[in-house]
């Protein structure tokens, strides 16, 4: 073991990013407890019009819905580490195949506000996982109110449309983009963000998210 990962272990002990306790020396990332119940989703899905498939790995709700929460609104921001190894296992078991590795940005002023930009950071860590480059293709041109705060599937779709536009095409025109974002509710938003790529000039764009909403794959 590296000194400073020795230090920085005895400082900051490594705990679960989902229940916060301290993990043994034979976990990583996840105690066993929060691995064995935690409602993983097997298999991919399609929500939304424009992307061809989505893996997730876990519900949101629970354990997963507060650790993202954390993550996204606590600043922590050392849990993309973990997400990143989570999601690049589940990229991985589903075989997903792509050619660009990418993420839906949040708006600069956004950004500004939190930070970080907590997709950017989770298609980092996934990129270093699987050996890959992580390249920008999407730009927020507009910061438009959280998806949170609409009341159905319509307004949400409704709120995302034309806030997204394409960066450097060059880069994906003609082929297979992964998408990354922290959670898949109703799709809208990588629904949207898929259109912009399509439109110009990817060839498929394929999803993963650390979590999804009230999920049945029917
Ligand atoms: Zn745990």
């Amino acid at each position: 073991m590296k000194a400073v990962t020795w230090l920085l272990d005895l400082l900051y002990p490594p705990r679960c990013v989902f229940c916060r306790k301290l993990l043994r020396s034979d976990e990583t990332d996840v105690c066993k407890k929060c691995r064995g119940r935690l409602p993983q989703i097997d298999g991919t899905f399609k929500r939304g019009k424009f992307f061809t498939q989505c893996c997730s790995v876990y519900e949101y709700r629970d354990e997963a819905a507060d650790s993202l929460k954390r993550y996204k609104f606590g600043g922590l921001r050392h849990y993309a580490a973990a997400y990143g190894r989570l999601l690049a296992m589940c990229i991985l078991r589903e075989r997903l195949e792509f050619d660009v590795l990418t993420w839906a940005p949040i708006s600069k002023k956004r950004r500004r506000a939190r930070g970080y930009d907590q997709s950017r950071l989770l298609a980092e860590a996934v990129a270093r996982e699987l050996g890959v480059q992580c390249v920008q293709t999407l730009e927020k041109i507009r910061d438009n109110p959280a998806q949170s705060t609409m009341k159905d599937a319509a307004a949400r779709h409704a709120n995302v449309m034309g806030v997204y536009r394409a960066v450097m095409p060059e880069r994906f025109a003609g082929r297979r983009v992964l998408l990354i974002d922290d959670i898949i509710t109703t799709g809208a938003t990588l629904s949207e963000c898929s259109f912009v790529l399509l439109n110009a000039g990817a060839a498929e764009v394929l999803c993963a998210t650390v979590a999804a909403t009230q999920f049945s794959n029917n």
